[in-house]
């Protein structure tokens, strides 16, 4: 999954070379030289990321970054600032806004991307390519294939796209529950309207492809709550 990111500076030159650096990197990359701009950037399609300048024309980085984290929509976007000021009580504001992290100008474009990659693989883990192995299940983003290890031998599933993407996620955040409006929000996307049983088929279909390796018991539903994916064995299965 390629990540989205916003970058929000008002300085076109500095503005471009971001960009730039960040297509090269594989980013999809959404551009806009005020807060303004931004939030109606946002509205439309959320980011994965946000690249903050500390100083724009309207609302100061900081003023936004507060706003972001006070919306409902947004409040989990990661932040990073971009900034000039070097003194610690503005590091230290910046990160009581709610940024993730801040880099300090001038920056090399080698150490913002390794800034982004960080934040990214800390908070957005599913949109990492890294191969990840719980349960017996091994899923590699980059070949989109899904082995399980049953009785000493590697058999592989045949995913589908929305499976493919929903075992992703709950895989990258193991043992944690999450609701159908979060799957739906975070898998499907949001923006995306379509009704929460949607996710019960989904979840259905992925525990039926588990079974046949013997694993459809990683799949759990925690009533009244919604789903988790957990190598810890579950008493009582129940429905949502
Ligand atoms: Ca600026």
């Amino acid at each position: 999954m390629t990540a989205t990111i916003l970058v929000v500076e008002d300085e076109l030159a500095i503005q471009e070379l971001i960009a730039l650096n960040l297509k090269k990197a594989g980013y999809l990359v959404l551009c806009a030289d005020s807060a303004e701009q931004a939030r109606k950037m946002s509205n439309n399609v959320l980011p994965d990321l946000i690249l903050l300048d500390w100083m724009l024309p309207d609302l100061s980085g900081l003023e936004f970054a507060r706003k972001l984290r006070g919306e409902e929509r947004t409040k989990n976007i990661p932040i990073i600032m971009l900034t000039a000021r070097t003194q610690e009580h503005d590091k230290i504001s910046g990160l009581d806004a709610g940024a993730d992290d801040y880099v300090t100008k001038p920056f090399s474009p080698r150490e913002l991307l390794a800034r982004i990659k960080a934040v990214l693989r800390r908070r957005i883990p599913e949109i990492s390519d890294d191969i990840l192995e719980v349960g017996g299940l091994r899923l590699d983003p980059v070949t989109y294939r899904v082995h399980a290890e049953t009785a000493g031998k590697l058999i592989e599933l045949s995913v589908g796209p929305t499976e493919f993407r929903l075992l992703h996620f709950l895989m990258a955040h193991k043992e944690r529950v999450h609701t159908r409006t979060q799957l739906l929000n975070r898998v499907w996307g949001d923006h995306v309207f379509i009704e929460d049983r949607t996710v019960d088929v989904h979840i259905r279909r992925l525990r039926k492809l588990l079974e046949q390796v013997g694993k459809e018991h990683l799949v759990q539903t925690v009533r009244g709550a919604g789903y988790r994916f957990s190598v810890e064995k579950q008493e009582e299965s129940a429905e949502l």
